[in-house]
């Protein structure tokens, strides 16, 4: 009888990369899937694979992620992370390659009891059950406490080789770690934005006020400081050099940079009132180097067919820019 063939979730944290090399020692063959959207990236789960020596399939989850922000059916976590739905979708999608590529199961990191709400026996069978895959879902590093999968009840998958971990704990695996050699990891928290508050507070004013729909707005919630206009405009404002680069790029109703003295590029996501253009261009004359003037800050406004608009901003109106806080999102 042929070896189970798996494809592991690969993240590039520890219990990822133990889950591969435990089901190696259980006989099976694996491969790393992962998934990239711009609330978290593939870089660790690439350096992990190369490490551990496995081929890696990277699959862009941005549309079923923007989907599952939009409406999560089992809810957010502590910020706008739809953790159940988002892993239970990953799972599916997995096994959907599982399907393609011709193997037997696919297998995760998770650990029972190791976070209180995502973790434990419950929503570990609600996942199993959300994604579909029913006896083919191997969690190598908690197998023990589950029942036997499809792979382990036909022996092609060793279970006398797979672990029984649960809880908090993280010294099994720091010991396992160091039996397989695995030294890069990065630490068990972090790595996807959507789990921050501020990154938060961001995509839930994207979403209720533009719309998820625009993937460009959705990449650059990372970019600049963001305010929320009183007639509901939405403004983009840059902090660096690097950002004003990708801003000034950017397809959008109105940019805005200050035309007499070094200052910030800004883009308008939505310019929902006319009225909104002028506290637009006060916001960029504060952030600008407005003390370098003698005069007004000139802030010119690029519209798309349209002549460029110049706004002459007062500097002791730059100067105050604790008045800005009110409209500012993060
Ligand atoms: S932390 Fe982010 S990537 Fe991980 S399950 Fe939650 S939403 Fe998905």
């Amino acid at each position: 009888m042929q070896n189970a063939k798996g494809l592991s979730l690969v993240s590039g944290g520890l219990d990822s990369q133990l889950a591969v090399k435990v089901l190696q020692r259980a006989g099976a063959y694996v491969e790393g899937v992962c998934f990239a959207t711009p609330f978290f990236s593939a870089d660790a789960a690439r350096k992990a694979a190369a490490a551990l020596d496995v081929t890696l399939h990277v699959i862009d989850f941005t549309d079923d992620e923007i989907a599952l922000v939009e409406n999560p059916p089992h809810g957010f976590g502590g910020a706008m992370n739809p953790c159940i739905d988002c892993h239970a979708t990953m799972i599916r999608r997995a096994g959907e390659l599982m399907d393609k590529l011709g193997f037997d199961f696919v297998a995760t990191g998770e650990v029972m009891g190791q976070r209180p709400m995502s973790q434990n026996k419950q929503s570990l069978a609600t996942v199993e059950k959300a994604s579909g895959l029913k006896g083919r879902l191997v969690r190598p590093l908690s197998a023990l406490l589950l029942e036997p999968t499809i792979p382990e009840q036909e022996g092609r998958l060793d279970r006398s080789k797979l672990l029984d971990i649960h809880g908090r704990s993280r010294e099994t695996q720091i010991s396992l770690a160091k039996e397989f050699g695995i030294v890069d990891y990065p630490s068990p928290a972090g790595g996807c934005k959507l789990t921050e508050e501020g990154y938060g507070r961001k995509l839930k004013d994207l979403l209720v006020h533009e719309g998820l729909g625009n993937r460009r707005y959705v990449e650059l919630l990372s970019t600049g400081r963001r305010f929320r206009l009183p007639g509901g405009s939405g403004l983009i404002v840059g902090r660096d050099r690097n950002e004003n680069a990708i801003l000034q790029n950017i397809d959008a109703p109105a940019i805005l940079a200050s035309e007499n003295c070094p200052g910030p590029t800004a883009v308008m996501t939505s310019l929902a009132a006319e009225s909104d253009l002028q506290l637009a261009a006060e916001i960029v004359a504060s952030y600008s180097k407005f003390d370098r003037l003698e005069t007004d800050v000139t802030v010119k406004i690029s519209r798309p067919g349209a002549a460029v608009q110049k706004y002459a901003v007062e500097r002791s109106l730059a100067a105050d820019r604790s008045r800005l806080k009110e409209w500012q999102i993060c």
